[in-house]
Order: C-alpha cells, then sequence, then structure tokens
C-alpha cells in the first residue's frame, strides 16, 4: 500500500478547496481530515477513505485490470484498479504491479515499450507475490483491452490484430487481448 494514499484518524488530506468532503471524513475550518483508516479516495470532486477492512488480498491466477502507468523496456508499471463486487469496491494490498518484458506475450520480446504505452488498459494474469504483484499478459485473452493513440489521445480501435486511431490514422501493433474493446464490468470478483 503506498503510504501516500493511506489515511489514519486525524490525518490532514486536503481543503474543501479542491475536493468536497466525503464518507470517512470530516471538515474543520476549511481543513479535511480523514476519520477512518484506510485508502484515501480522490473521484469526481469528492475525497473519501474506503476503510481497511475493505483491502482484500490478492492471489496467484487472479485476474486483475490495471492503467500501464510507465513503460521502460524491461518493464511496465500498472496501477491494479479497484476490485469490485455489486456496488463494493474493495482495495489490492498494493496499489501497482509489474509486468516483465518477458511475461508480455509468448516468443522474444525486445522491449516492452513496442507493446504498451501510457494510459492503456490491461487484463492481466496475477503470476507471484514473491516481489511485489508480478503480472503476466502472455494468454490470449489478456493484454490490453483498452488504447489509446500516443499521439491524439483517441481511443483505437483493433482491426484484424492492429490497433488503429480514427482521427489521425496511426496504425500500431501492441500486445492486445481477444476480448479489446468488449470489456465492460471490470475487476469483478468472487469471495
Ligand atoms: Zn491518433
Amino acid at each position: 500500500m503506498n503510504q501516500n494514499n493511506f489515511a489514519i484518524p486525524g490525518k490532514h488530506i486536503g481543503a474543501t478547496e479542491e475536493a468536497i468532503p466525503g464518507k470517512g471524513t470530516r471538515e474543520e475550518n476549511h481543513e479535511i481530515y480523514a476519520t477512518l483508516s484506510g485508502r484515501i479516495i480522490r473521484e469526481h470532486g469528492e475525497i473519501s477513505i474506503l476503510p481497511k477492512k475493505e483491502i482484500i488480498s490478492i492471489q496467484p491466477g487472479q485476474i486483475v485490470y490495471g492503467i500501464v502507468m510507465n513503460v521502460i523496456e524491461q518493464l511496465a508499471l500498472i496501477e491494479i484498479e479497484p476490485l469490485v463486487k455489486g456496488r463494493e469496491r474493495f482495495v489490492p494490498p498494493s496499489d501497482y504491479g509489474v509486468l516483465r518484458v518477458m511475461n508480455i506475450r509468448e516468443g522474444f520480446v525486445s522491449s516492452a515499450k513496442n507493446e504498451m504505452k501510457r494510459g492503456d488498459l490491461i487484463k492481466a494474469r496475477v503470476e507471484e507475490l514473491k516481489l511485489g504483484i508480478s503480472l503476466s499478459t502472455k494468454a490470449f485473452d489478456l493484454g490490453i483491452v483498452k488504447a489509446y493513440c500516443d499521439i491524439c489521445r483517441n481511443e483505437m480501435i483493433l482491426d484484424n490484430a492492429i490497433l488503429k486511431c480514427d482521427k489521425c490514422k496511426r496504425t500500431c501493433k501492441r500486445k492486445v487481448s481477444k476480448s479489446y474493446g468488449h470489456e465492460t464490468t471490470l475487476n469483478e470478483i468472487e469471495i
């Protein structure tokens, strides 16, 4: 768990100028403080606390969705999305997973940068938990499920295994999932 995203009761987490105080917070003199232990969630202009009991463990074999935050030759750093069951949300024990270049697809990949870009949404399998959360996208149904053009940020469409941007007509190959463009519910889990 990233400590910057984690609050304990009384911790100063923001100001009313920048966010509306939500669940698990209180306001005093325009400053916002946590009233619960848990993860700080900032969305839709609101700041709230997701209580600690809603943090669940991740197991090898589990399928997760995440956003590519950074890519270097040897790996992609993935921010794992909250896990959802019905209307409840849960967060993994760590915000980040690592997708090493040899785990991206079958066969040799010279650089992870050829296979995914920052901002892409991927579906991955949890491989092991020895050194953080190690992910794999080797299987056909794993890989990118939503990609954005690296020039104009338009959402790309998949056409015969090639990603295309309708706006600027750029095309590129990345490690896409066979369910590209058809993922509606993310991180639905059975617990
Ligand atoms: Zn484009």
